[in-house]
């Protein structure tokens, strides 16, 4: 039987995209760090690094990665391991194994839940009541953007 809690949205946060160097690819050859209209981009160790309060998101640093190391992930100004923190900090539980009410949006909304890649992995429906419901019954575990318009909560699914 599924598992039904609500969650509103009561994190706001401004969206915003940033690039993240994959270091199981990069081989730190340095080719992308001049490439960064931000300066964003240095060296870390053997690797670059990409200071995510510097990247704009502007994508010009993958077009000079001969790996391929290169990616987009969304970004909140929350850090990784912050994230559980936050999220248990809400007023409603946050963290998710099945069916999610959202409340404090409007009923034609439309909701998306993406993982730490953009990707979207669950878009709501309504169910006999109108209610909009994100379905995370096969969401892996980690942690989620909820995005509606310019609202975004973070959930947890353990
Ligand atoms: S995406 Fe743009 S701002 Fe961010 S590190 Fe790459 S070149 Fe710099
Ligand atoms: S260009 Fe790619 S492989 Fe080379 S340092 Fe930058 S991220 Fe690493």
């Amino acid at each position: 039987m599924l598992k039904i809690i609500t969650i509103a949205f009561l994190l706001m946060a401004p969206l915003s995209w940033i690039y993240v160097v994959d270091n199981g690819k990069c081989n730190g050859c340095g080719n992308c760090l001049s490439h960064c209209p931000q300066g964003a981009l240095t060296m870390s160790g053997p690797d670059a690094y990409i200071d995510p309060e510097l990247c704009d998101g502007c994508g010009n640093c993958v077009n000079f990665c001969p790996r391929d190391a290169i990616y987009k992930e969304w970004y909140t100004g929350i850090e990784e391991d912050e994230i559980s923190e936050e999220t248990m900090s809400f007023s409603q539980n946050p963290i998710v194994q099945g069916c999610v009410i959202v409340s404090g949006v409007t009923p034609l909304s439309e909701v998306k839940v993406m993982d730490r890649a953009g990707r979207i992995v669950v878009q709501n429906h309504s169910d006999q009541q109108g209610q909009l419901v994100l379905d995370m019954t096969n969401v892996p575990e980690g942690a989620y953007l909820v995005m509606s318009d310019e609202t975004i909560s973070v959930l947890t699914v353990i």
